[in-house]
């Protein structure tokens, strides 16, 4: 595991989204060399809500990111939900594990900041470097390296005992190693995109805000989707504006046939004239990606590739959050490369490695569970018009789930709320 004479680094990371950043933070941060090759150059643009809840914030803070509100950094208090015709506030929750505010910051910007982190930690970037598929190791089949492409179309190797793959939704890397998206796992459909806000009641809102009743407004047709449609103030001057739907499998996701881009485009047109969400506001195009969900590809660890953030699906079904969970699976993933170095024999190196995937498991399997039944749940336009109308104004029922959809609840005591999710993500199973 150690680097050898021909090796480039200890670990390679193949992209530098916040997966890649935090892997190559913690890693470095552990005293090991570290090669993060990136096919684009920052800043660059991913597409996002690019809402931080405090479960991401606590990953920063973790990583040692300065937070300061002066630097860019806008506080949110809470969620502003708006179902049918009415809104509640509802705070994030005050629990000792997160920080009792989220954030929001424009890809183009967070992603910037976490590579330029994780380069101060001691990180090697190499920017237009495309990775072309895995080095693997002809008598074991290891995975060894990589062959890149650079940015004058030269095709080169890089070489390292460990490469973790955090290249994203399409995770061409693990495709290549066989290991391809699971069809039993949620898979959901976002697009967005940003409007000028200075000047507009929109501007620095300290509430997150969720539009639980997407209607398609398919002619003929009114059904109610399963998702939600967000404004999230990012306190530069604009607004990240976007609306998502899930289906509890990619067959089922691919089937549903809305046209989103026209729904963004139709639902912001119908919001009240004074939030500007004018076309003469509207900064940058509609554009929409996929999100991996529950897990969707695994094994998580093989034969000395680690697949972290969007490239093991480790976005939550409940709400569309992927950050804080590619940050988690970084630091996680880091941890057990660094451990795996202190092993002496192969056999013992590569049970530490694979102990990686059942660390998140443990950790977020039993969430995931839950999310999946979430998701089978709220697929039937009805049981998600009872949810909006008539079970989420009880207070209670509003505090479980404002805690249960950001995951923000006290994982060990706190009050029964918290105690009722970790309890139920514990007796689930976490496949
Ligand atoms: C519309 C939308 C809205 C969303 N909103 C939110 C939100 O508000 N909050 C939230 O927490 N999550 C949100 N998500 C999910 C979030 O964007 C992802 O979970 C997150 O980006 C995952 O990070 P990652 O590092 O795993 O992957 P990515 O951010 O996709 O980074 C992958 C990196 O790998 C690079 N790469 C890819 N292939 C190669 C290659 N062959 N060689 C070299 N480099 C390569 C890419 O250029 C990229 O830099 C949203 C997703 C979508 C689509």
């Amino acid at each position: 595991m150690r680097a050898g004479s021909q090796d480039d680094a200890d670990v390679i990371v193949v992209g530098a989204g916040p997966a890649g950043s935090s892997t190559a933070h913690w890693c470095a941060t552990a005293g090991l060399s570290v090669l993060v090759l990136e096919k684009s150059a920052f800043p660059r643009d991913k597409i996002c809500g690019d809402g931080l809840t405090p479960r991401a914030v606590a990953e920063l803070a973790r990583m040692g990111v300065d937070l300061d509100p002066a630097d860019g950094w806008i506080r949110n208090e809470g969620l502003r939900v708006f179902a049918g015709r009415r809104s509640w506030e509802l705070p994030w929750p005050e629990v000792t594990a997160f920080p009792g505010y989220g954030s929001a910051m424009a890809r183009t910007k967070l992603d910037h900041r976490l590579v330029q982190h994780a380069q101060r930690s001691g990180a090697k970037l190499l920017e237009r470097t495309k990775v072309t598929g895995p080095l693997l190791d002809e008598r074991t089949g290891r995975t060894v390296g990589v062959t890149a492409q650079t940015a004058d179309k030269r095709d080169v190797v890089y070489r390292a005992p460990v490469v973790v793959a955090a290249d994203g939704v399409s995770s061409r890397f693990a495709t290549a190693l066989g290991i391809t998206r699971r069809d039993d796992r949620p898979m959901g459909t976002a697009y967005r995109t940003y409007f000028r806000s200075e000047g507009t009641p929109r501007h620095e809102d300290a509430w997150m805000e969720s539009h639980l009743e997407l209607w398609s407004g398919r002619p003929g047709k009114s059904d109610l989707l399963p998702g939600y449609g967000w404004i999230f103030a990012l306190g530069d001057g604009t607004v990240n504006v976007g609306l998502g739907s899930v289906s509890s499998t990619p067959a089922k996701q691919s089937a549903v046939g809305h046209d989103y881009r026209d729904l963004l485009v139709r639902w912001t047109r119908n919001t009240p004239q004074e939030w500007g969400f004018t076309p003469e506001n509207q900064l940058g195009p509609v554009r929409g990606a996929a999100l991996p969900m529950g897990f969707n590809r695994s094994p998580m660890y093989r034969d000395g590739t680690i697949l972290v953030g969007d490239a093991a699906g480790m976005i939550s079904p409940f709400n569309g959050e992927g950050i804080a969970y590619a940050l988690q699976a970084g630091r996680v993933a880091a941890d057990a490369i660094a451990q795996a170095r202190t092993r002496t024999s192969d056999a013992a190196r590569e049970a530490v490695l694979g102990g990686y995937a059942e660390r998140m498991r443990a950790d977020l399997g039993g969430y995931y569970t839950l999310g999946r039944a979430f998701v089978r749940l709220i697929e039937h336009p009805a049981i998600m018009r009872f949810g909006t109308r008539y079970a989420l104004p009880v207070p209670v029922v509003m505090q479980f789930v404002v805690k249960l959809l950001s995951d923000c609840y006290e994982p060990r005591g706190g009050d029964w709320v918290d105690r009722l999710i970790s309890t139920l993500t514990r007796v689930v199973p976490t496949a």
